[in-house]
């Protein structure tokens, strides 16, 4: 061929055309990868398949850091380890943009629960201490402490259901017990959550003194599952509290034999800690697109009870290695493919909109986070511009050797990427893609001190570098643009 035609294919090719397409039905032609970067996806495929930096990543920032709520010092060391880290896989640009925050911190806390002795002469209450947790953002009590009747709901749903003016929870100490069912989505996680970041708003618009609710989890172990909780300032701010899964079914079984319940609490917290947190940065750099970035991620805080392994100690670990596999692949993308480590995702999300502000102004073709534990990638989805959605055909079939399939029909373009992303993506209505990961027994350890190296299964890491690896690249050489996404 000669230049001027090359260079006219190159054109097509960059726009996904033929270029015999005659320009009527340009419109119809879907947009396609080039054969090249398809295999070089196959190539970074089988390099994300070997990968043994996840993992070790991951042992590291469990062993020697541990927990690391945001502002705190283990999230200091944390972030002084994850630029180390980022320079040790040869990423370039590595950097820790701080910022500032407000920081709750946990204090000691009890309850004790009182059961009343049977209706004869002499019969003694009964105390019995609960395994519980404060929630994060929640209020002191009063230093002696609140001891009051419990008001019993079987969930979020019943207590919004109790009219405010009439309510029997006026005094009390408000207790939801909200189940959790375990499915392979984590559907079942937002259906329950709302009776932990809303409960407090709900109790105190009725009168409570403090609210408890049953973990949102769904394991049976002996541990309560702490986890943000919210306020509505225009009411009285409560003490709020969770309890272990075991310990709530007494209670409902103590309720369903008519017991009156009474409850001793006691819980100490600051919410007023000025602290810094950052997010950490570093990047395969692009060429001819270099401006546009692709974003990975996952968030470097963790709560404070266990070693944050799998929240979010994983997906640290796999958007790092996927990054590393990419750069130590030898191929520059054509747009810069960015690894952000996100600040407190935790407990306020300061991180993704210190970066949303920051970047506002930056094109980003896609923004994705891995924060789901570390079980195996297994359902590809995305919120892009509809022009876009037939190249993730062609990622699709990339990752369907690693066991990840398209998702269909409604929920195809209708993907919620990790928190962080999924934030930025409505904010900044840029584009997300999301690897949903297989969440059967993550929230058996969920915010919880279970939540430690032991739980995670080496096998099931380098798959999902495999997959951020594949989906990092082609996004980097999509021959258009992701967004603006259909949100
Ligand atoms: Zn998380």
């Amino acid at each position: 061929m000669k230049r001027r035609e090359l260079l006219g294919t190159a054109a097509a090719l960059a726009a996904g055309l033929s270029p015999m397409t005659p320009p009527s039905a340009r419109a119809q032609t879907p947009a396609r990868f080039a054969d090249a970067d398809l295999r070089h996806a196959e190539k970074l495929r089988e390099l994300g398949l070997a990968d043994t930096q996840a993992w070790a990543l991951l042992q590291q920032l469990c062993r020697d850091i541990g927990p690391r709520p945001a502002g705190s010092a283990a999230d200091a060391k944390a972030v002084a380890w994850a630029q180390g880290a980022l320079r040790g896989l040869k990423l370039q640009n590595v950097r820790a943009e701080s910022l500032a925050l407000r920081v709750w911190q946990r204090g000691p806390a009890s309850a004790t629960l009182v059961i009343p002795g049977a209706q004869k002469p002499g019969a003694r209450a009964r105390e019995q201490g609960l395994v519980m947790a404060a929630l994060g953002n929640s209020v002191p009590t009063p230093p002696e402490g609140i001891d009051a009747e419990i008001a019993w709901y079987p969930d979020l749903a019943a207590l919004q259901a109790d009219d405010p003016a009439t309510s029997r929870a006026k005094g009390r100490i408000v207790f939801i017990d909200q189940k959790m069912e375990r499915t392979r989505t984590g559907s079942g996680y937002g259906a329950a959550v709302g009776a932990r970041s809303m409960g407090p708003i709900e109790a105190a618009r009725r009168g409570a003194v403090a609210v408890g609710i049953r973990s949102i989890g769904t394991d049976r172990a002996p541990i309560a599952h702490t986890g943000a909780t919210r306020y509505d300032l225009s009411l009285p701010r409560i003490p709020a509290f969770a309890v272990s899964v075991p310990d709530a079914e007494v209670m409902a079984g103590l309720q369903a034999a008519g017991a009156p319940l009474r409850l001793k609490l006691r819980l100490e917290a600051r919410n007023d800690v000025d602290a810094t947190t950052h997010n950490v940065i570093a990047e395969v750099p692009g060429t001819d697109l270099k401006d546009e970035i692709v974003l990975i991620s996952g968030h470097l805080d963790s709560w404070d009870l266990g070693q944050g392994a799998q929240d979010d100690g994983a997906g640290v670990a796999i958007a790092s290695a996927a990054a590393g596999v990419l750069m130590a692949a030898g191929v520059a993308p054509r747009r810069t493919i960015r690894v952000v480590l996100f600040g407190n995702e935790e407990n306020g999300f300061d991180g993704a909109r210190a970066y949303g502000d920051r970047y506002k102004d930056v094109v980003h073709q896609m923004v994705g986070e891995s924060d789901f534990g570390a079980g195996p990638v297994f359902q590809l989805n995305h919120r892009v511009q509809p022009a876009a959605v037939p190249l993730f055909e062609d990622i699709a079939r990339v990752l369907a050797p690693l066991g990840v399939a398209w998702a269909d029909g409604e929920s195809r373009n209708r993907g919620g990427p990790g928190p962080d992303a999924a934030l930025l993506m409505r904010r900044h209505r840029w584009p997300g893609v999301a690897l949903g990961q297989d969440g059967t027994n993550y929230f058996d350890v969920h915010h919880t001190e279970h939540d430690t190296l032991d739980r995670i299964d080496p096998r099931t890491l380098p798959q999902n570098v495999a997959c951020w690896a594949v989906t990092a690249w082609l996004a980097a050489q999509a021959p258009v643009a992701f967004g603006p996404p259909v949100l």
